[in-house]
C-alpha cells in the first residue's frame, strides 16, 4: 500500500455520483478516463443510491455520539462543496444547489430530550448551533404544524438535486474526454478505481460493503397548494427520524434503514410511515402529488465512514460510502486525486480500507 506513481491510464467502475464526479476531476486534470456502468447506455444510471438519494449535504444533523469522526470528515466534504459546485455550474450551466441551511425539529418531549443529546455532542465537538423554541420555529419555516416543541438551527448545511448532479457529472465527464462505456465489469484490469456502490464486495469478495435499503419519496407541489419549505427540514416524530428536502417542484421525503439484503421493493408501511410523518410536520404535503416512490440501497460499511484509498497497486476503492454518499463525494475526490498523483492526503488516512483485515 505505498506511494504509486501516476498512472494516466484510469479505468472507473461505477457511474454513481462517486465514479462520475472521479472520472470528471480525474479527465478535467489529464488523465485518460474510462468510466464503466451497465447503466450508462440509458443516460445515467437510475437504480443506484445516488439516483435515490435526498441530496442532503448534512454532517451536523446527521451526526450522532460515537460518530465523530464521520461527522469529521462529513464537515472537511461540505466545506469543499461550494467550489465544487461552482465549477460543475461553470463547466455544465447546471446548478445543483437546491437549498441552504437545515432546519431540526421535535414533535414531542422525547424527540426534544434526543435534540437536546444531539445538540450536546455536537458543542462537544466545536460546532454550536442556534437553538429555536417554538414560535422561533414557525416564525423560520411558517408551514410547519404548530404542535412542534422547538429545534436546532444548522444554518451551513446545504442541499443538491442529486439526479441533476448525476446528469451533469455525466456532461461533465465526458467533455472534459472521459469515455463512458456501457459495459458490466467483471474483473479489474489495469488501473482500476472501484466505485461500484453497494455491489462492490462482488468484484472484490469480502470487501466490508453491505447494502443497507432505503426508501424515499418524491412528492410535487401542485398548483394552488402552499410552496415547499425553503430549506431542508429534519424532525423526529414519536421517535422516528424524517426529512424533507427542497426541490424547486415540491420536495423529497426520506428515508427508512433497514438491512434486506439485495431488495428494492418500496413497501406499503414504508410508503405509509414516511408520508404520515412528514405530514406530522408539514400539513400541506398532503395536497402534493405523489409523484415517485423508490427504494435504493446504501453501500454500508462497519464504521460507517467510506472505504478510500488503495486495495492493492492496481486497484483504489472509492465505495462505502453509506448514508453520505452524496456529502462525501467532494472529500472523495480530493482523495482518490491525490492516491492516483502519487502524494496520498494524510489527513484522510482514516478511510484507508487496510483499516479492515477482510481477506
Ligand atoms: C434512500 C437514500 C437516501 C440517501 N440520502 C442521502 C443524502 O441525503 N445525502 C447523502 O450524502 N447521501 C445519501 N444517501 C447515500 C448516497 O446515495 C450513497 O452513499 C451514494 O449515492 C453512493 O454512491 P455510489 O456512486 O458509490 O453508488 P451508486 O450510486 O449505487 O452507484 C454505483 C454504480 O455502480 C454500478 N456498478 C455496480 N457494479 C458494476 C460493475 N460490475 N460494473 C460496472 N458498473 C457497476 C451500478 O450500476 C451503479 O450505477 C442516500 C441513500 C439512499 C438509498
Amino acid at each position: 500500500m505505498g506511494t504509486q506513481a501516476v498512472n494516466s491510464d484510469i479505468s472507473i467502475v461505477g457511474a454513481g455520483v462517486i465514479g462520475a464526479a472521479i472520472a470528471w476531476q480525474a479527465a478535467r486534470r489529464g488523465h485518460t478516463v474510462r468510466i464503466y456502468d451497465p447503466l450508462l447506455a440509458d443516460g445515467v444510471p437510475q437504480t443506484g443510491a445516488s439516483w435515490a438519494a435526498g441530496g442532503m449535504l448534512a454532517p451536523f444533523s446527521e451526526g450522532w455520539p460515537g460518530e465523530d469522526q464521520v461527522l469529521d470528515v462529513g464537515a472537511q466534504s461540505l466545506a469543499r462543496w461550494p467550489a465544487l459546485a461552482a465549477e460543475l455550474l461553470a463547466d455544465t450551466g447546471i446548478d445543483v444547489l437546491t437549498g441552504r441551511g437545515t432546519l431540526l425539529v421535535a414533535a414531542d418531549s422525547a424527540d426534544a430530550a434526543e435534540l437536546d443529546t444531539q445538540d450536546r455532542w455536537l458543542r462537544a465537538q466545536g460546532h454550536a448551533f442556534q437553538r429555536l423554541g417554538r414560535g422561533e420555529v414557525r416564525d423560520a419555516q411558517p408551514a410547519l404544524a404548530k404542535n412542534l416543541r422547538g429545534g436546532l438551527w444548522v444554518e451551513p448545511e446545504l442541499a443538491v438535486d442529486n439526479r441533476a448532479l448525476l446528469r451533469a457529472l455525466r456532461t461533465a465527464a465526458a467533455e472534459a474526454g472521459a469515455e463512458l462505456i456501457p459495459h458490466l465489469v467483471t474483473d479489474l484490469p489495469g488501473q482500476v478505481v472501484l466505485a461500484a456502490g453497494s455491489d462492490s464486495a462482488a468484484l472484490r469478495p469480502g470487501l466490508p460493503v453491505r447494502p443497507v435499503k432505503g426508501e424515499i419519496l418524491r412528492l410535487r407541489r401542485r398548483p394552488g397548494t402552499p410552496e415547499p419549505p425553503t430549506c431542508t427540514i429534519r424532525a423526529l416524530v414519536r421517535g422516528r427520524h424524517v426529512y424533507l428536502v427542497p426541490r424547486p417542484d415540491g420536495v423529497v421525503v426520506g428515508a427508512t434503514m433497514c438491512e434486506h439484503g439485495e431488495d428494492r421493493q418500496v413497501t406499503v408501511a414504508g410508503v405509509r410511515d414516511l408520508l404520515a410523518d412528514a405530514e406530522a410536520v408539514l400539513p400541506s404535503i398532503a395536497e402534493y402529488e405523489l409523484a415517485d416512490a423508490m427504494a435504493g440501497l446504501r453501500p454500508m460499511t462497519p464504521d460507517n465512514l467510506p472505504l478510500v484509498g488503495r486495495l492493492s497497486d492496481t486497484t483504489i476503492a472509492a465505495t462505502g460510502h453509506g448514508r453520505n454518499g452524496v456529502l462525501m463525494m467532494a472529500i472523495t475526490v480530493d482523495t482518490v486525486l491525490a492516491e492516483l498523483g502519487g502524494n496520498p492526503l494524510p489527513q484522510m488516512k482514516c478511510l484507508d480500507p487496510g483499516r479492515f483485515s477482510w481477506n
